[in-house]
């Protein structure tokens, strides 16, 4: 039989025995379903301007800044599923390996995959919220009908319920980050660059706490040489699987 890679293995037992281990994840989770990130090779912002994402500008330029967030969210993210990152991370969920799942992706497809436990510390793309009425609406078809949609109980204007540039970390999911990030033993940063505040503090404050920290991804990140114990590098659906498949060889 082929021995395992240490470092797999290690993350393994690590993870395994973390009595409250945090998945905290980024846009490269999502990179495998389809999804391109921001940043980087083939990133969002090489084709759009980022300021359709700012709150000031998107009240004053509603219908512009919608047609660009269609473009951008909803005409793409409407055809994508979970990957087997996301699968992985549900499953330890069911068994109790992790306790919380906090992450910044605002493509709900932790949720699809089943996870219950996350903190959507960004918002979510299947909420829209009126900024007159304050009420929510879920993303159907109705919302593309019209050019820019308009609430349907006071006409107001509508906006995805993450957040844009200029906007706060939503107050109940930034306090149970903090949270969850005081009491976590083990921290698995998974296809996040470290370059967006102040999520990327999340980390800084578990490690600080003492928690043991993973990180999966591609590239070198900014955490990389600061907080991370053990990196793993390659494609997260391929790591988590082979964690996965090694937690399953040690079981009775
Ligand atoms: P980022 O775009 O800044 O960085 C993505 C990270 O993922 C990089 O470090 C990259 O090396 C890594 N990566 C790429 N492919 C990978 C793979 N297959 N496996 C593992 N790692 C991989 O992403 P960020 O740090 O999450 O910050 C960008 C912000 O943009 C986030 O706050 C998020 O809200 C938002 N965003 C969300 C989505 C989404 O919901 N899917 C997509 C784009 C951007
Ligand atoms: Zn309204």
């Amino acid at each position: 039989m082929q021995k395992p890679n240490p470092f797999l293995a290690e993350a393994a037992l690590r993870i395994k025995s973390a009595k409250h281990a945090v998945a905290f994840t980024g846009a490269g989770i999502s990179a495998e379903s389809g999804i391109p990130p921001f940043r980087g090779e083939g990133g969002i912002w090489n084709t759009y301007d980022p300021i359709v994402l700012d709150i000031r500008y998107f009240i004053n330029n509603y219908e512009a800044s919608w047609k660009a967030i269609k473009a951008i969210f909803y005409d793409f993210l409407s055809d994508k599923y979970p990957n087997n990152a996301h699968k992985t991370l549900a499953t330890w969920e069911l068994e109790g390996i992790i306790q919380t799942i906090i992450t910044q992706n605002i493509d709900n497809l932790h949720q699809e995959a089943g996870c219950i436990k996350v903190i959507e510390y960004h918002g979510n793309a299947q909420r829209l919220i009126c900024l007159d009425c304050q009420n929510y609406f879920e993303v159907k078809q109705w919302v593309f009908h019209a050019k820019a949609p308009r609430c349907p109980k006071c006409n107001g204007k509508l906006k995805p319920d993450f957040i844009f540039f200029g906007e706060r970390i939503p107050e109940q999911a930034s306090f149970k980050a903090l949270e969850a990030a005081e009491n976590s033993d083990l921290m698995l940063l998974i296809g996040a660059s470290g370059e967006v505040s102040p999520a990327n503090q999340l980390p800084m404050i578990a490690a600080r706490n003492g928690a043991y920290i993973i990180e999966v991804n591609t590239e070198k990140t900014l955490f990389t040489s600061s907080i991370v114990d053990l990196a793993l590098r390659g494609s997260s659906a391929k790591i988590l699987h082979q964690i996965a498949e090694l937690m399953n060889d040690t079981k009775e």
